[in-house]
């Protein structure tokens, strides 16, 4: 068993769950809440901030909600960690720029008597972190999966299809959550020969994409279509989220190509529009008004001295342990199903009329 959990350092695992780690005691009632947010690598990290905001706000929490720069992002996370600490916050919310790089940070929130809450993406190799909050990862995937194979019979009922893979960022632990979900659902079909992925490209490494930016997806796509499809069709793209996804379709029509199946995720704004156009073919939803809203709970059971409700104590091995977390169920959104997905959002409700 000792051997088993030092070996378990998968990102996730099937090992016994860690109990939820309940608080001894509460804290005031006005205390400090920090919130440290990656750089604004998608919008739903834009939208997570104002809600924390306004929400530990209303609570009649003070709040100090902070965002990674663009530029040394790992070194802005890591001090603006330190600070909150220093300023006595009684929970620190993060999510990680790096998810390797805050084990320090982390131990130092612990060691003031701060409560850790990783928010949507894991914090690895550390003990001192207490919950994980997010929507399902590998469901994530296995929907980007199958909506994948969903599009591209629904324009050419038989494969073989071409396809090419995209992940994010490998400093986010949900990178290759997301892939492995996806890869769930499609390697066994590579494996059978009905999806031909052109490039031969199909692990992790060689999809990854850097900093989850845009940029690097149009110049690996472009490349891919020089190198693959030059007298070849592309019927389909795993894209990890949705800012690729349209720098994917940026790149193919660059080319001058037909718009394969291509999948998404977070409903941003222009990829909703392009779906509801016909372009884009999937997105997830994964509301993030939902997600700041458990977190917020889960930060007032703390200040109460409850312990905060969890719904899996096994997926999540950090490297250290199995953090208690509580998923939430990802929807996967394309043209047919957009008006109902989003129809209590008032965002993107008027987007599909
Ligand atoms: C989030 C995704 C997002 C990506 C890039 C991931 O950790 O789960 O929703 O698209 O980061 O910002």
């Amino acid at each position: 068993i000792a051997l088993l959990a030092l070996t378990a350092c998968s990102e996730r695992s099937d090992g016994d769950g860690a109990g939820s780690t309940a608080p001894e005691k509460g804290f005031a009632a006005n205390s400090l809440i920090g919130v440290a947010l990656p750089a604004k690598t998608s919008e739903n990290w834009v939208l997570a901030g104002d809600l924390f905001t306004n929400g530990l706000k209303e609570a009649g929490f003070q709040s100090d909600v902070q965002y990674a720069g663009a530029t040394s992002t790992v070194a802005d996370q890591q001090a603006q960690i330190s600070a909150m600490v220093t300023k006595g916050a009684k929970v620190i919310v993060i999510g990680a720029t790096d998810a390797a790089q805050l084990t320090t940070q982390v131990e130092q929130a612990k060691a003031a008597g701060a409560s850790v809450i990783a928010y949507d993406r894991l914090i690895k190799n550390t003990k001192d972190l207490d919950f994980y909050v997010a929507y399902d990862n590998f469901k994530v995937g296995q929907l980007q999966g199958q909506a994948l194979l969903e599009g591209m019979k629904a324009k050419k009922p038989a494969g073989p299809y071409n396809i090419e893979l995209f992940s994010g960022s490998s400093d986010d632990n949900n990178s290759a959550v997301f892939f492995d979900g996806a890869m769930d659902v499609l390697k066994p079909e590579i494996d059978k020969g009905t999806l031909v992925v052109g490039s031969g490209q199909k692990d992790i490494k060689q999809t990854a994409t850097d900093g989850w930016k845009a940029e690097n997806a149009q110049r690996r796509m472009d490349s891919l279509l020089t190198s693959t499809y030059s007298s070849k069709t592309l019927d389909g793209v795993l894209s990890p989220n949705d800012t690729l996804a349209r720098a994917i379709i940026t790149s193919v029509k660059g080319a001058g190509k037909a718009v394969p199946v291509v999948t998404g995720q977070d409903s941003e704004v222009e990829s909703v529009k392009s779906i509801v156009a016909g372009e884009q073919y999937s997105t997830i939803n994964k509301d993030t008004r939902n997600l700041v809203k458990e977190t917020i709970g889960m930060v007032k059971d703390l200040q109460a001295g409850n312990a905060p409700k969890v719904n899996d104590t096994e997926s999540y091995n950090n490297g250290v342990k199995v953090v208690p977390s509580y998923l939430l169920e990802p929807v996967i959104v394309t043209k047919a199903n957009v008006v109902e997905a989003y129809a209590n959002d008032p965002k993107l409700a008027p987007l599909t009329k």
